[in-house]
């Protein structure tokens, strides 16, 4: 991406800051030493090699041989982030963040978590690199993912509970940002997805690019080609926007973006503001952000990234939504013909794949991102299908 594009922190009318004085101040310090390390070679040999010994890179580009049979149309392959150290793709931004932490000088780092995901990858990182970690978590949420508190405290991580607002993701962002702004001398806020305001958006797109890097590379030695379809469930937009970076250019390429039907917004959001940033969002009748619902907690959250808001509109990327139903019927499918059990999340992935692969050519070939390892999930779908 060109430097100019990375300062301004725009994707058409999208991204930006809207933020008070004082915490764009600690923002643009963070866009300043980003654009210093992001090109610098010592810091890059460093992320490499803790994306190599610590995370599990680079992971394969699986050729699914029985769905792809089973399907009858498109090669399938895919790329294995559900391999990588503590499950999921979350964990190649814990670590580049960290990184960048560390060369800033910062003791401490603080994170905001909904189900605990991005809370558990940062607790991880933050164990290894020895680092001071405190995790903002809506009140409502360390009820309802216990286990996964007690994951962090593990980790030796402070969990705090917010119980402001409604004791949700959105309020512990906002104490995670009050913590930043009364710290940021020795304080990093790591942020989970690649969306907030400037510069987080480009920052989580650097670091989560790798997993297109290596995807390309890896579909280029296997078929000599590059693929028709790259295909990734969006959150906030992290996963989706580093399985497609490297393609962004390749104009045969596809790219497809798939959202639970329950919280579509980029099938139906609308241009606004939430959380410091301009992006598609769901608004309800009084035009708050509405709430959503998700079976996959990782899903659940009502605006999206600046950068698929602009790729939407431009339509060089597509956007489809999935039902619970469809994605429940995909989750056991990838688990019974590849011994693959997926996370709910990257089980809306494959539930589109499966209606798409059927319509393409044999000598075509889509890539799914699996975005991370269902284990975390295995109980909830227990209740769902045999409760
Ligand atoms: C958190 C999570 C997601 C959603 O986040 P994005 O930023 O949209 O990638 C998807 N899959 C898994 C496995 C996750 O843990």
């Amino acid at each position: 991406m060109a430097n100019e594009q990375v300062k301004a922190g725009y994707f058409g009318e999208f991204g930006g800051s809207f933020v008070p004085p004082e915490l764009q101040e600690v923002l643009d310090y963070l866009g300043e030493q980003f654009l210093k390390y992001k090109d610098d070679p010592e810091f890059n040999e460093e992320f490499r090699y803790y994306a190599r010994e610590y995370i599990g890179r680079e992971n394969p580009l699986t050729y699914a041989r029985q769905l792809t049979a089973k399907w009858g149309g498109a090669k399938v392959y895919l790329k294995r982030e559900d391999l990588n150290h503590t499950g999921s793709h979350k964990i190649n931004n814990v670590v580049g963040q960290i990184l960048l932490a560390k060369r800033m000088g910062a003791k401490r780092v603080i994170a905001e978590t909904g189900a605990g995901q991005h809370g558990v990858a940062t607790a991880t990182a933050c164990a290894m690199f020895n680092m001071e970690c405190v995790i903002y978590m809506g009140a409502e949420d360390t009820r309802r993912q216990a286990l996964n508190v007690f994951r962090m405290e593990l980790l030796g991580a402070k969990v705090v509970p917010v119980a402001k607002g409604q004791g949700r993701l959105k309020d512990a962002v906002d104490e995670a940002f009050a913590d930043l702004v009364q710290n940021y001398k020795h304080t990093f806020y790591l942020l989970g997805s690649a969306v907030g305001p400037h510069p987080f958006p480009t920052m989580v797109r650097h670091f989560q690019s790798i997993i297109s890097e290596e995807s390309k590379r890896q579909i280029i030695e296997k078929e000599g080609r590059l693929p028709d379809a790259v295909i990734a469930c969006v959150g906030g937009g992290s996963n989706a926007i580093g399985a497609f970076a490297h393609y962004m250019d390749e104009p045969s390429v596809r790219l497809i973006g798939v959202e639970p039907d329950k919280a579509p917004t980029l099938t139906q959001g609308v241009p606004g503001e939430l959380h410091g940033f301009r992006c598609l969002v769901l608004l309800d009748e009084q035009g708050n952000p509405q709430p959503t619902y998700s079976i996959a907690p990782g899903l659940d959250y009502p605006g999206v990234g600046p950068e698929h808001s602009q790729l939407k509109l431009s339509g060089r990327a597509e956007y489809a939504a999935v039902s619970n139903e469809e994605v429940l019927e995909a989750f056991q499918e990838l688990s019974q013909t590849e011994g693959i059990i997926p996370a709910l999340e990257s089980s809306h992935a494959l539930a589109y794949a499966r209606k798409l692969a059927p319509s393409m050519g044999k000598d075509q070939i889509i890539i799914i991102n699996l975005s991370g390892r269902g284990d975390k999930d295995v109980e909830e779908v227990f209740r769902m299908l045999r409760g």
